[in-house]
């Protein structure tokens, strides 16, 4: 990911508490959260005890018992899905799970998103909406089918796409919306599929930081035309690479089959075609990725309910904290998935400390933590494609310099890329000790701002 990380490795751990050791003004153990801490604690960051010392739980997470199946698929030579059944078989689980009538196995998120773009017919010189604040790969896929993705400026409160500035963004060349749920935060769908009725656009919901997100209580990933999950190593449901596409419409799904698997004609309709129909590509799972799925898939649920708790304690404890504004749901979402767990931090309560100091303190506090995206439509990769052949030939110089001028108007994700604050999914697999040393360890900071300014 692109993103930085404040985290020190057991050594440097070590390294920072016996130099507190000798340091520290007051060595007694914090109180426990709810109560006002001394104000002479030393900070971690400056040659104070750290909030916590022991580390947090390591992710993926393995289970043996799927061993066997494993080496029973590597020894069968099966390792190709249509040699198999496991991908199948995977699938049926997953639509299952999600609630959609049908689902695809995808090498990665990347190619489901693909896959569903050109199925929905986002084609060359077409418009795609997207959120600006998401994985760079939202970004690529529009610029993979050689369309234009169009930034609708995010709300600061959700960390989604802001409903209220969809429409002004829609042109004649608008095809699609491609709404994030991003850190598993739900977008705000009502608002959205209503617009692209209104416009006849398709809907695509990159839902590859969402499995089990809710709203309107139906799963994320069935509430537009199509869902894309990714089941990156990072990822909850994790297969090293891998991905998915939901949906509840056969013919679009066979589609996507096809498309995925070099064009070749696939389900109901498949008989009335003969060689190669359609264009394609190689975008299959293997069985092997499916072995670790059908294995990661039978905790999913459980971690899931178990970071929802953890944060909603999180949510009780951090807001009564000034300057920390823990993220909102949008309107009719029921339930995030935390693949992060983010607030804002507002550095004006915190006498000015920078976001950058505060990061670092609380890392050095022992909590894991990260800035998160940037404004990545600073970072080169617009212009790369502006000035390339194909865009030149796509779109007119007056659309492009009028996009240019678009990607300067971002005031809302501008803000949010320099005040939000992520924590990380592994860390709410945790007890409520572990979540207390979170909010201790904030609290701590501002208590002890001084220190660092
Ligand atoms: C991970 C991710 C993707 C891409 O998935 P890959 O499996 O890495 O290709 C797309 N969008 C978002 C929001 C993601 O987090």
């Amino acid at each position: 990911m692109t993103m930085k990380k404040y985290n020190f490795t057991r050594r440097q751990f070590i390294a920072t508490t016996s130099v507190g050791a000798i340091g520290a003004i007051v060595t007694h153990r914090l109180p426990s959260v709810g109560k006002s801490l001394n104000v002479s604690d030393k900070l971690a960051l400056v040659g104070g005890s750290p909030v916590r010392s022991s580390g947090w739980m390591d992710w993926p997470v393995w289970d043996p018992e799927a061993e066997d199946s494993m080496l029973t698929v590597l020894r069968s030579g099966k390792w190709y899905r249509e040699w198999g059944n496991l991908v199948s078989e995977f699938e049926k689980k997953y639509a299952g799970i999600i609630g959609a009538k049908r689902a695809l196995a995808t090498a990665s998120g990347t190619t489901a998103l693909e896959t569903a773009l050109h199925v929905l017919g986002v084609d060359a010189g077409d418009e795609v909406i997207v959120s600006p604040y998401t994985f760079i790969a939202t970004y690529n896929v529009v610029f993979n089918q050689k369309a234009l993705p169009v930034f609708a400026d995010t709300d600061q409160e959700t960390f989604t796409i802001n409903p209220d500035k969809i429409e002004a963004k829609i042109t004649d060349r608008t095809k699609a919306i491609l709404p994030v749920h991003i850190l598993g935060l739900p977008a705000d769908m009502n608002r959205i599929n209503a617009i692209a009725k209104k416009h006849s656009l398709v809907v695509i919901e990159d839902a590859c930081q969402a499995w089990l997100a809710e709203y309107d209580g139906k799963k994320c990933g069935t509430l537009g035309d199509l869902g894309c999950f990714s089941f990156q190593n990072s990822k909850h449901l994790p297969s090293g690479e891998g991905g998915a596409i939901t949906g509840n419409d056969d013919k679009l799904m066979d589609l996507c089959y096809s498309y995925h698997n070099c064009g070749r004609p696939y389900g109901n309709s498949a008989s009335e075609y003969s060689g190669y129909p359609f264009r394609g590509g190689n975008k299959r799972m293997m069985e092997i990725q499916a072995v670790i799925l059908l294995s990661q898939m039978k905790r999913l649920q459980k971690d899931a309910d178990k970071r929802l708790e953890n944060a909603r304690y999180l949510d009780s404890k951090l807001k009564n904290i000034p300057g920390i504004i823990p993220y909102k749901l949008a309107d009719g979402a029921t339930r995030s998935a935390y693949h992060l767990y983010p607030f804002r931090y507002k550095k004006e309560q915190f006498d000015g400390l920078p976001r950058e100091k505060f990061l670092k303190a609380l890392s050095a506090e022992g909590i894991p933590c990260s800035e998160g995206y940037g404004p990545q439509y600073n970072d080169g990769l617009m212009e790369e494609a502006l000035n390339s052949t194909g865009y030149k030939r796509l779109f007119s110089k007056q659309r492009l310099d009028a996009y240019r001028e678009e990607l300067k108007n971002l005031p809302d994700n501008d803000q949010l890329t320099r005040e939000a604050v992520w924590l990380f999914q592994n860390m709410l697999l945790g007890d409520r000790k572990d979540m207390n040393d979170i909010v201790n360890a904030i609290q701590k900071i501002f208590e002890n701002r001084e220190q660092l300014l």
